[in-house]
């Protein structure tokens, strides 16, 4: 007791890590991997160097919470500090077969990312990808100013005896102004979205089943909720 208090008061941040790693093996005894998650994420967070079996444990934490894609990178880093001298070598190649099969749906889903978390249709423009908007270059009024004649319709020239003549603006017909470019006047223009960036998805932080929802299945439910709460 009296040493572990003397250690703790030397180095307080490395005696945290190694009660919160206790705490965290403990939580993963009794299968409790969202609170082991939580400890690892305190070590984590804490900026102390991270104990050399962290790793391999929380890769196995993750694994469980279905977060696989970061239970890989766990499980990689730890294989690569510790090698073949790693305290749970077999364990961790044990880990990395049973990662192959989650991963690979991963991959193969069109439903969500990388990390296999599902994509949402995004919510401004419903999936299109482009919206039509206001034209930002005439700001939605489809006319801007004549940049030759500086929106005044005249041009000007200086004759041979140095005297300043005027012209209408071959340009813009002496108008002043011009029909925009971008829009050709119709005050709208296609562009991407800006909530998605032209993607048509977003990501979302729900695991993916990778199943594709049943699109009716929510509206029976709520149904007859809606006529209870009229009638
Ligand atoms: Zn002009
Ligand atoms: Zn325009
Ligand atoms: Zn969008
Ligand atoms: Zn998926």
């Amino acid at each position: 007791m009296a040493s572990s208090a003397l250690k703790a008061q030397n180095s307080p941040n490395l005696g945290q890590t190694s009660k919160l790693m206790e705490l965290a093996k403990s939580s993963i005894e009794k299968e409790d991997y969202e609170r082991a998650n939580q400890y690892f994420r305190q070590i984590i967070d804490s900026g102390v160097p991270i104990p050399s079996e962290m790793p391999y444990y929380f890769a196995e934490t993750l694994f469980q919470l279905r977060q696989y894609d970061n239970s890989s990178n766990f499980l990689h880093k730890y294989l690569e500090i510790n090698g073949f001298q790693a305290d749970h070598y077999e364990e961790a190649k044990g880990l990395e077969k049973r990662l192959e099969a989650p991963l690979k749906a991963i991959k193969d889903c069109d439903l969500c990312d990388h990390r296999g978390y599902r994509y949402q249709s995004c919510f401004t423009c419903e999936g299109k990808k482009v919206l039509e908007q206001d034209c930002q270059y005439c700001r939605g009024k489809g006319i801007v100013g004549c940049s030759r004649c500086q929106g005044s319709g005249l041009v000007t020239k200086k004759n041979i005896f140095n005297i300043t003549e005027y012209f209408q603006c071959a340009r813009c017909k002496g108008q002043g102004r011009l029909t925009c470019p971008k829009c050709k006047g119709s005050l709208k223009e296609i562009s991407a979205c800006k909530t998605c960036s032209g993607f048509g998805k977003l990501h979302s932080d729900e695991l993916c089943d990778h199943k594709e929802k049943e699109p009716n299945q929510d509206k029976v439910d709520e149904e007859p909720e809606i006529e209870n709460n009229l009638f």
